[in-house]
């Protein structure tokens, strides 16, 4: 189901503002009524609707108004402004923005808590690599962590890119030749972001299982308030997926060959280029103790937030997405 959907079957929006019980013919009001409160929002694609503030058909998009006495009207945004003044129009479209808000709080909640399923499959099955991942970052940045460290910010820094440097002469004769540093690409690693995030895996882990647990309640006893905290911890747990997925292939990318031989071969030269007998030195080759601590092997789990997202919110339900229709109220100004 669309938002847009849900939001005409909660009656809170509307694309045919004539067929409503108890609205007025088509004469515009005398007076003011005593009391009115934002019904809905409307919108018709076609034709102009009758708004009983101007008495013409004028606006598109508008509003429906409830009165006191049960009677709906329909009304345009600014003549709405005009006719019942500043203070009205503001406390009446506040009502109304609650209203719908609660209604998307609800709506995205009910749409993941009916296809939670992908998720707790996903926890169930990934979570002792999830774990693992985390526990094997925090051993190796403990037991290697100069280099580690030196690795990891030269990562960050470089947008996931490993430089090589190497020092090169340019200019043609002697005297006029200039030193300067050249840098090659010698691989890549995807989401280097993720680097700060690495050895904080199950907190976020937590989150997303408190989320769903929530949410698996608000089955048997749901009230508007646990609509909204969990609502509000959809964004939080969304992005919670996103770290982790992230992680998750920055991890997988790290350990694929030859790339770990490559990053092995950086942090020898490295540590070389730092040695004043060089030639005493046995070779180290750290990328294959990261292996081992990390194990070949780990298998690499699928999307976290695809299965997030396979409750299928509409649209991706981006509350970007959601906000814009809660903004209906103000956007119908244009009717
Ligand atoms: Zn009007």
């Amino acid at each position: 189901m669309h938002f847009r959907d849900y939001l005409r079957h909660e009656r809170l929006f509307t694309d045919d503002p004539y067929q409503q019980e108890q609205l007025r013919p088509k004469i515009r009001l005398s007076e003011r009524p005593q009391a009115v409160m934002f019904d809905n929002v409307y919108r018709s694609a076609k034709h102009k609707i009758f708004c009983h503030i101007c008495g013409s058909h004028r606006h598109k998009n508008g509003i429906t108004g409830l009165l006191g006495s049960g009677d709906r009207i329909l009304f345009g945004s600014t003549c709405a402004k005009e006719f019942f003044g500043n203070d009205v129009m503001s406390r009446c479209a506040g009502e109304l923005r609650a209203k719908t808000k609660r209604a998307l709080d609800r709506f995205l909640i009910l749409e993941v808590a009916n296809s939670i399923e992908p998720v707790e499959a996903w926890i169930n099955s990934y979570k002792p690599i999830v774990f693992h991942v985390e526990r094997a970052w925090a051993d190796i940045h403990l037991r290697y962590e100069a280099p580690v460290t030196e690795l990891m910010n030269h990562l960050q820094r470089n947008k996931g890119r490993l430089l090589q440097s190497e020092i090169k002469s340019v200019g043609g004769s002697a005297t006029r030749q200039r030193d300067f540093e050249h840098h090659t690409i010698i691989t890549t690693i995807a989401e280097p972001e993720s680097i700060r995030n690495l050895r904080q895996l199950s907190q976020r882990l937590t989150l997303i299982e408190q989320f769903i647990y929530a949410v698996k309640t608000v089955r048997t006893q749901p009230s508007d308030q646990m609509f909204s905290n969990l609502s509000g911890m959809y964004l939080k747990t969304m992005n919670a997926a996103i770290e982790i997925d992230a992680c998750l292939s920055f991890t997988r990318d790290f350990f694929q060959q030859p790339r770990i031989t490559i990053i092995g071969a950086w942090l020898e030269e490295k540590r070389r280029s730092r040695l004043v007998d060089v030639k005493v030195m046995t070779r180290q080759d750290l990328s294959y103790k990261f292996v081992k601590i990390m194990g070949s092997g780990v298998e690499a789990p699928p999307s976290l937030v695809t299965s997030l997202n396979s409750t299928e919110i509409p649209e991706k339900l981006s509350l970007r997405n959601a906000s814009s229709q809660i903004d209906i109220v103000s956007h119908c100004r244009r009717g």
